[in-house]
């Protein structure tokens, strides 16, 4: 199949062969048809499908005729993230460059002057964060009276975000006859009403399993201490050990997000960091910094990574399991994106093990380990431990800690590790462990994985 057979525009068919694609990826060639002959459309993919090109080609198609009066755009496509936002907008600057649209982006952190401007002038594509969008309509610049098309993109992601309310608010005000899009990485119940209630008759496209992560992309878990300083010694021996051209590191939390980035730039790391409380235009030149290759190492939260279209991603690090399993997905999206291959390490504390079950059965899937796994048995005593630990401190300080004297010297560095492609077997050498565990009494085993590194193995 080639873009030619698609039904897509003259101009729009030169700018893609100009651009190098030479076939539609399976996503564009489900819905570009469908979408060309109006119909609205569910598109369930994960990030990296090509997603972004199968709703926009066909869209830069369908608005070459016509044209677009003040303050009243003709499309609008609804993101949840500035940073998604904004890549939409390049895309449709990239594959729209023959035709002479207005495209217009209205996010949060740039001033509504400029953006009053250009909804003045009229705008062919609009798009939008939710927030931003609401904020102009309430101010009067705007209408949504004379939109045609309208998109929601990351439906799913709208939804752990709570912009559902605001994007009804939003269909209401375009016209019913409207073609609707609405895409989707993965399909909870919610999306599904959601879909039911703003579609009509869609067209349902699913390219990969729902909640797939794609094949090309090579997972391992790895076991990592839980204690904050255990935890980042563990995650500088993982980025020493693997041959990384760039990655992108998630933490949970914006606290850690600036607490890694402070403590990866003192030992000497390319890094960067972007998280929802950073000024936009910090956030932009990161991102910019990170696609130029200027930093080799992005540290970042979920919302702030969400979608974000950055092609060859050689590694994604999960310091934290995400707290939402859906998220595994679209963190490990961020590479292996259009088939290239991709590797995603995501270290697995004892407090992880069951958010790590509810991910596998999200993606369907067990995660290898990279190295020795820790037997059930390991995982049970170790929680025990941390319950008596718990209880211990509840009570003041623990006799045992007093009376056994067996507080572990500081922990050591690990061996430096040579970079290699495999990830296996940890060598079982330094310890690491809290003296929360230690201050057990004489007779408490201490199991094995406890003890050991999480550093991965050295090969030569
Ligand atoms: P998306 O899923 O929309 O984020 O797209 C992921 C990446 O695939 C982007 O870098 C696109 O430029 C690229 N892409 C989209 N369509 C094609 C295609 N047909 N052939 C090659 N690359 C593509």
């Amino acid at each position: 199949m080639l873009f030619y057979d698609l039904g897509l525009s003259n101009k729009v068919t030169e700018t893609i062969a100009e651009i190098g694609y030479t076939e539609p990826t399976p996503i564009q060639i489900s819905a570009i048809p469908d979408i060309l002959k109006g119909r609205d459309v569910l598109g369930i993919a994960q990030t990296g499908t090509g997603k972004t090109a199968s709703f926009t080609l066909p869209l830069l198609t369908k608005l070459e005729t016509g044209r677009a009066r003040a303050r009243m755009p003709r499309s609008l496509i609804l993101c949840p993230t500035r940073e998604l936002a904004a890549q939409v907008f390049e895309n449709f600057k990239k594959y729209g460059k023959r035709q002479k649209l207005s495209v217009a982006l209205l996010i949060g952190g740039v001033a509504f002057k400029d953006q009053e401007r250009i909804l003045d002038r009229g705008a062919d594509v609009l798009i939008a964060t939710p927030g931003r969008l609401m904020d102009h309509f309430e101010r009067g610049k705007l209408m949504l009276t004379r939109v045609e098309y309208f998109v929601i993109d990351e439906a799913d992601r709208m939804l752990d975000m709570g912009f559902i309310p605001d994007i009804e608010k939003i269909s209401k005000l375009i016209p019913f006859t409207r073609q609707t899009l609405l895409f989707s990485a993965t399909m909870p119940k919610e999306i599904e009403i959601l879909a039911d209630k703003f579609l009509q008759n869609p067209v349902r496209v699913e390219v990969v399993g729902e909640s797939a992560t794609a094949s090309t992309i090579d997972q391992k878990i790895i076991y990592a201490p839980s204690g904050h300083k255990e935890k980042r010694m563990c995650l500088r021996d993982i980025l020493n050990a693997l041959p990384i051209k760039n990655g992108i590191i998630f933490a949970n939390r914006k606290k850690d997000v600036e607490i890694l980035l402070k403590s990866l730039t003192v030992h000497k790391f390319s890094i960067g960091a972007l998280h929802g409380d950073m000024a936009q235009s910090a956030r932009m030149e990161t991102l910019s910094n990170f696609k130029q290759n200027k930093i080799q190492l992005l540290v970042a939260s979920d919302v702030a990574a969400r979608g974000l279209d950055i092609p060859d991603v050689s590694h994604v690090i999960n310091y934290d399991l995400p707290i939402v399993a859906e998220d595994y997905v679209h963190r490990v999206g961020r590479t292996g994106r259009a088939g290239r291959s991709g590797n995603a390490i995501s270290m697995v504390t004892f407090d992880d093990i069951k958010q790590l079950k509810t991910i596998e059965n999200v993606i369907k899937n067990e995660i290898e380990w990279a190295g020795e796994k820790p037997s059930d048995d390991d995982f049970e005593v170790s929680s025990k431990l941390k319950r008596r630990s718990a209880k211990n401190k509840h009570r003041g300080p623990s006799k045992y800690k007093a009376s056994t004297n067996r507080r572990e010297k500081p922990a050591e560095k690990a061996a430096p590790l040579t970079k290699t492609n495999t990830v296996s077997k940890p060598v079982a050498a330094t310890r690491k462990h809290t003296a929360d565990i230690i201050a057990f009494g004489k007779n408490d085993h201490i199991p094995d994985f406890l003890l050991r590194s999480c550093a991965l193995s050295k090969t030569s």
